[in-house]
């Protein structure tokens, strides 16, 4: 995936244009792409720069809704897992959950509760839900509060790296002949007659500006929603509340093993997840309103001290705020009730035209993305009359696909790619040396981050081509100079994007006794 070659020929005339390239603009550029549709896909920034790259990393149906008594919700999540774990099986692998058990109503209550839950996956289940003994618990997982421990309920989900498969989706569109262009930011909105026709697009890395044009332009902006919105029509009232959830990242020794923990109920009745994750560990989440969107959304120490004090609650070695090494929010995408013109077809996803015929599409979960692209497109064949033609991506392997990969090994997520890391390594032996000792990446991956990954900034290569600043922000920091280099451009390039990026990791880090807001 090179960059210049997605730019060549944006100007041209489009089927389908998508703005966005979070997890819903992917799979939407996908779908139309898999259905044959000439696709445009713009995204302002990087793939997976919003929300879709500060996810809990879990493909799940949701036990909360179980509680809720949303089944059918339920059940669609499921069958989208089965058939992500079945498309990205590189990217996607079963991951263990313990629900605790500490009073003697609980088990029962989660063990039928799992029981429901491994009904509705039907043959897309993963493994059967069970029950743990204390002494079975207190093994694979040392570190848990034993007080009291009854024993614990064990289900499967699915996990995966959220950025990573935003890759893979942008190479699986790109691969079925879609443009997809990060930094490629949507400044306004081309009409004739009222209706939208393209796009006025501003490429942040040549600071110039392109017009594309599309039979349908597709919004899938998840929390930006609003802003697009309002370039369409001034009047356009908001429809998104947006909510942080903020994780914090431990080290494994706090934690070890192989299972993940939920925690049923939280002081604000939430769950909570301390998972296991790429050698470390993430504990979250949080849910706080904010009143403004932003692409790197802060923290407040309330949200810190939470984490902190359940994590406390649940795990015996006292985690405290000077073990944080990272901490990332996100922002949800909620729709506000009292949208209008809602021709929603999932309940946890929400899709409707503008009388401009702008298609908005936002809400819904990672775990989601594909029934979500697939809706739209419906959607957008109909605004855009174009040719009758199938979703082909229930059965479309993804980009990298390669059965019978070990999860969590090194290079795994890449799948048939990981040859071409381990031929650049071969050619150059230094490329084999990890970037940092407490970091899992190696200058190999850095390096095709930029070769074929479309990587245009540092914090594009630390945040999400690899996920340094995820999981260690001191260690991101520390290798940055290091690793900058290998882009190759002149040292005032460099140092600009090394300033950029130290002001971008300010938000990854937790400094005990300074306040945050
Ligand atoms: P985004 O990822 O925000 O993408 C929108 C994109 O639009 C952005 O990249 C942005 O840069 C771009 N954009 C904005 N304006 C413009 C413009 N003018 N021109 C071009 N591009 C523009 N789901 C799960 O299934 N499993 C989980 O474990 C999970 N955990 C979560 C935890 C948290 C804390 C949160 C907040 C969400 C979680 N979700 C999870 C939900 C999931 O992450 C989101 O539903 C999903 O990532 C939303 O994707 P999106 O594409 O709609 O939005």
């Amino acid at each position: 995936m090179i960059r210049s070659q997605m730019l060549a020929g944006v100007e041209d005339q489009f089927d389908v244009i998508i703005i966005g390239g979070g997890a819903t603009g992917l799979g939407a550029a996908v779908d139309a792409a898999s259905r044959g549709y000439k696709t445009l896909l713009v995204e302002g920034e990087d793939f997976a720069k919003g929300t879709s790259s500060r996810s809990t990393k879990l493909i799940h149906g949701g036990l909360r809704y179980l509680q809720q008594g949303n089944l059918g919700l339920v059940m669609e999540a499921l069958r989208e897992r089965g058939i992500l774990c079945r498309n990205a099986p590189h990217l996607i692998y079963h991951l263990p959950f313990v629900i605790p058990c500490y009073k003697w109503w609980e088990r029962p209550l989660y063990g039928t509760g799992l029981k429901i839950y491994d009904a509705l996956a039907g043959k897309l289940q993963i493994e059967k839900s069970r029950h743990m003994s204390r002494e079975e618990l207190q093994s694979c997982m040392p570190t848990l509060q034993t007080d009291h421990l009854r024993g614990g309920s064990l289900y499967y989900d699915g996990q995966f790296d959220d950025a990573r498969l935003a890759i893979s989706l942008a190479k699986t569109a790109a691969s079925l002949g879609a443009s997809v262009v990060n930094y490629a930011k949507v400044v306004s909105l081309i009409k004739k007659k009222g209706a939208c026709v393209g796009v006025e697009v501003l490429d942040q890395i040549s600071h110039t500006c392109f017009s594309a044009y599309g039979k349908v332009i597709v919004n899938a902006t998840g929390v930006f929603s609003d802003e697009l919105l309002r370039l369409d029509s001034e009047a356009a009232q908001s429809i998104i509340t947006p909510s942080r959830g903020v994780h914090i990242v431990i080290d494994a020794s706090f934690f070890p093993g192989k299972e993940a923990l939920l925690i049923p109920k939280t002081s604000d009745g939430r769950v909570l997840f301390i998972i296991p994750w790429l050698g470390s560990v993430i504990i979250g989440t949080t849910d706080t309103p904010v009143p403004a969107v932003s692409w790197e959304p802060s923290y407040s120490e309330a949200e810190i001290d939470f984490l902190l004090k359940h994590t406390q609650q649940f795990l015996s070695k006292r985690v405290e705020k000077k073990d944080v090494l990272s901490v990332f929010s996100g922002l949800r995408p909620l729709i506000k009730a009292r949208t209008l013109n809602t021709a929603s077809l999932s309940r946890e996803h929400h899709l409707f035209v503008s009388p401009s015929g702008l298609i908005t599409i936002a809400g819904g979960k990672w775990t989601t993305y594909r029934k979500m692209g697939e809706d739209v497109i419906n959607q957008a064949r109909k605004v855009g009359n174009l040719p009758v033609r199938k979703s082909m991506t229930e059965t479309l392997p993804l980009f990298g696909h390669r059965e019978g990969v070990v999860p969590l090994t090194p290079l795994s997520t890449y799948g048939s790619e990981e040859k071409k890391i381990k031929a650049l390594i071969e050619k150059n032996r230094s490329l084999g040396e990890k970037i940092h000792p407490k970091l899992p990446t190696t200058y190999a991956e850095i390096l095709f981050g930029i070769q074929e990954e479309m990587a245009c900034t540092l914090e594009d290569l630390l945040g999400r081509r690899t996920r340094a600043l995820f999981l260690n922000a001191k260690a991101a920091i520390q290798c940055a100079p290091h690793v900058v280099q290998l882009f190759n451009q002149s040292p005032l390039w460099q140092q600009e994007q090394l300033e950029t990026f130290y002001k971008i990791a300010k938000h990854y880090e937790v400094i005990p006794n300074v306040k945050n807001f």
